[in-house]
């Protein structure tokens, strides 16, 4: 007897193999792993860096202060943390918020594709240099830098599957600037228009 098991199910079970993760130094260092966390059926995954100080403490994605600018920015696109799915390309923090590193980023990406296989997004919105970065070279797509590539659709194949990526910046740079609050504000704005259902 074949045992289909669903979306939920196997997310959760990405999330048990995170939480036994030790392939590199930051089990060491981490307090929470951070697997993610939304509707498995969500129609659009939000790809982060990686967890920061009050991510690593409660053990879930953006809840610190860029948290809170995201959940700002998720309502004025009608959308909210129960109708999308949010993880990061690493999934324990980096001691002091320091950037990822490429061996971190080889050996951790893996469970963001199993994830991203299992959700199926028909969008893929990345946030920040990191996740874009990564999201570019899986779907061979230059990268020339979050402020070149923000803001536009890119319609590609990724893990077999037909996707929409659209860049942004982090929320965390709308903390330090207001050029870049007022950016992803506007991001935000396309995004909805992006999202709606074609009649
Ligand atoms: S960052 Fe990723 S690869 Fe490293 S220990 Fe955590 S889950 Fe494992």
């Amino acid at each position: 007897m074949v045992v289909v098991l669903s979306k939920g199910k196997l997310l959760d079970s990405i999330s048990t193999e995170i939480i036994a993760c030790r392939k590199c130094e930051l089990c060491r260092t981490r307090k929470n792993p951070v697997p993610g966390e939304g509707s498995p059926n969500s129609q659009i995954m939000f790809i982060g860096e990686a967890p920061g100080y009050w991510e690593d403490t409660k053990g879930k994605p953006f809840v610190g202060a860029a948290g809170k600018f995201l959940d700002t920015l998720l309502a004025e696109a009608d959308l909210s943390r129960q109708t999308v799915f949010i993880a990061n390309i690493l999934k324990c923090r980096p001691p002091k918020n320091r950037e990822p590193l490429p061996d971190e980023i080889q050996k951790c990406t893996p469970y963001l594709d199993s994830q991203i296989r299992i959700i199926q997004p028909r969008f893929i919105v990345t946030l920040g240099n990191y996740s874009t970065a990564y999201i570019f070279s899986k779907v061979m797509l230059p990268f020339n830098g979050i402020t070149q590539t923000h803001g536009k659709t890119y319609e590609t194949t990724i893990l077999g599957m037909q996707t929409t990526i659209f860049p942004t910046f982090h929320p965390a740079a709308a903390l330090y600037s207001g050029r870049y609050k007022e950016l992803l504000q506007q991001d935000f704005q396309l995004l909805k228009r992006y999202i709606r259902p074609k009649n």
